[in-house]
């Protein structure tokens, strides 16, 4: 990783509180709420020639899930939607990943934080998605955590909170340093839930299967996928999942902004084959996500 420009220490720069700072400059006072409390919400949007995919649900997510948090986010949706774009000017390139992070200040520090600043910052990099789509069906492989997804009534789950990410960090790490790519979780009742950054899929008899979103993110791409699948009059079944039919699945793939489709290749001792549908599917986001947007108004339109 030491070759890894870090983080802080880009060129160009980024959109904050309203403005375009330096990127170096962009800075928060260690004292921060969101930094000892968890007052923190955020999206994860790709940008695909010039375009951000599905950028209005993006931004509804995060006035959504600052909503559940208690925050008010002193913009419009419009105006972060705008912004997201200026977030991309000086990177030059076409292609990004675009990061909006909303979080408390450091007006207040204890738990209770009503009167601290809701900030607003937008920043976007370079992500490449992996081209090769041949390399790409070779699937990941997937660890399972020892984590599960907390219940509803536990943390807000609907809401893309820094603060549920403890969990998959931890997962994460444990299932590199045993050599896999991501880990799979189940969630507080034991059904299968998600993967650490994206969500999962499952093929049998010709069908897709996937998890009720119910203690997890319902992903954009998760929904845009189910979209594709119905498009090609593949069956889609959300429900329960048992850790008794990961075993009798054919194919699995993850789906995220970030992920996009990733074929998995292996979820701990069961072995998938990424085979027709994980491929049509992939190569339907693929495509779905390039789409020039006169043909995307008019399907809207239509
Ligand atoms: N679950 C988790 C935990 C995630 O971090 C993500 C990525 N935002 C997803 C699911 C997929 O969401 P989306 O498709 O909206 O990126």
């Amino acid at each position: 990783m030491a070759d890894v420009l870090p983080f802080d220490q880009r060129d160009g720069s980024l959109w904050f509180d309203g403005h375009l700072v330096p990127w170096k400059q962009a800075n928060i006072h260690v004292l921060t709420h969101g930094l000892h409390y968890g007052s923190c919400v955020f999206e994860g949007e790709r940008m695909y020639n010039g375009r951000i995919y599905k950028l209005e649900e993006h931004t509804q997510r995060l006035f959504d899930s600052a909503r559940l948090m208690g925050m008010t986010i002193p913009y419009t949706p419009a105006e972060i939607e705008k912004a997201s774009y200026k977030a991309t000017e000086s990177l030059g390139s076409p292609d990004a990943y675009v990061r909006p992070v909303v979080w408390r200040g450091s007006e207040m520090m204890a738990v209770a934080a009503q009167h601290s600043k809701i900030h607003v910052a937008i920043a976007a990099w370079a992500w490449p998605s992996m081209f090769d789509p041949a390399e790409k069906l070779k699937g990941i492989r997937l660890d399972i955590s020892t984590w599960r997804r907390p219940a509803p009534d536990t943390a807000p789950t609907q809401a893309k909170a820094a603060g549920l990410y403890m969990i998959c960090t931890l997962s994460k790490h444990a299932a590199e340093a045993k050599g896999y790519a991501d880990a799979m979780m189940f969630d507080y009742r034991g059904y299968v839930a998600e993967a650490t950054g994206a969500n999962i899929f499952f093929v049998k008899d010709g069908k897709l299967v996937t998890p009720i979103a119910d203690c997890f993110l319902n992903g954009i791409t998760r929904k845009s996928v189910i979209e594709l699948a119905k498009a090609r009059q593949i069956p889609v079944e959300e429900k329960r999942i048992e850790a008794s039919e990961l075993p009798g699945f054919e194919e699995c793939f993850l789906a995220g902004t970030g992920a996009e489709v990733t074929p998995v290749s292996e979820i701990g001792s069961y072995k998938y084959k990424p085979a027709r549908i994980t491929e049509t599917l992939m190569n339907d986001y693929a495509d779905d996500v390039r789409r020039p947007v006169s043909v995307v108004k008019l399907a809207k339109a239509g």
